[in-house]
């Protein structure tokens, strides 16, 4: 399927690696050319050379931290009118909800409510003007289920999907579409990692607890982050423009909710 974004251009945020990466790879087999950022100068970079090796389009890697106001600015320099922009960062630490400072909060907030509604009003508006725009907000599972020890990630997703939703109606009548993608466990870094101080924590291989993760998902897998920028290349295709405000879950079955 021809998804009919060949010559449009995306803002792909967070994505040296794992989902954001993913993304920005489909986004730019479809022929779009992607501005990609992250923290660490090398690794956006890195990402940056394979992604135009591996498609021909033009990748302009920025090396900034989206939560700051220098980043955004540095990333809107570099694409002030994007077609796309995938909103992604790092998510919050886990905790107990009794440790966490209120500092702790505003930063959950700042990182994954503010930044994307930064980005979100400097290119909506654009986009509404020429008629085109994808948007679509990586968060997680947890919108839908919240998880213990994710209050942060929980708290301040949340507060993004609510603070979206009309917006996302508004911007649809100028074909432009706000959408939320919900991962629930993907294999990537992050959630190599996270196992691993599971395991540490339990005194269990790394093995035996990835078994023990993959036996709550009933696909009896993690999900591959090419399936993920699949997903999210859709939601961002021209045939795409009657879907907005929604909340794609792709967790492999994990939600036990009929709808
Ligand atoms: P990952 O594999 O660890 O990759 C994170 C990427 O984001 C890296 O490229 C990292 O590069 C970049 N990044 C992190 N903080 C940044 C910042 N402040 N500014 C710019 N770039 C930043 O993580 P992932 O698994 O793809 O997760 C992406 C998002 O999905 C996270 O918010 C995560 O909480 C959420 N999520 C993931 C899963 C899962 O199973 N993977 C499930 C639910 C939710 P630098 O470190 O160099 O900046």
């Amino acid at each position: 399927m021809d998804l009919g974004i060949k010559g449009r251009t995306a803002i792909v945020c967070a994505a040296s690696k794992g989902l954001g990466k993913a993304c920005a790879m489909q986004l730019a087999k479809e022929g779009v050319d992607v501005v990609i950022s992250a923290r660490t100068k090398a690794d956006i970079e890195a990402t940056a050379d394979q992604i135009a090796k591996a498609t021909g389009v033009k990748v302009t890697p920025i090396a900034c931290d989206v939560t700051t106001e220098e980043g955004r600015a540095m990333i809107l320099k570099a694409c002030p009118n994007p077609d796309i922009l995938i909103n992604n960062a790092g998510g919050p630490p886990p905790g107990d909800f009794k440790d966490f400072s209120l500092d702790d909060w505003r930063k959950a907030v700042e990182w994954n409510m503010i930044t994307p509604i930064a980005l979100i009003k400097a290119t909506v508006y654009g986009m509404m003007d020429r008629k085109f725009g994808r948007i679509v907000n990586i968060t997680s599972q947890s919108v839908k289920a919240p998880i213990a020890s994710l209050e942060l990630s929980n708290g301040a997703r949340a507060g993004l999907t609510g603070a979206i939703a009309v917006m996302a109606r508004r911007a649809v009548k100028h074909n432009v579409t706000i959408n939320n993608i919900l991962p629930g466990p993907f294999e990537t870094d992050r959630l190599t990692g996270s196992t691993k101080k599971m395991a540490e924590q339990q005194g269990i291989t790394v093995e035996k607890a990835m078994e023990a993760r993959k036996a709550h998902v009933p696909a009896g897998r993690f999900g591959q982050p090419e399936e993920f920028g699949a997903a999210a290349a859709f939601l961002c295709s021209s045939h795409a423009g009657f879907i907005t405000g929604q909340n794609l879950l792709l967790d492999g079955g994990i939600f036990p909710g009929a709808l």
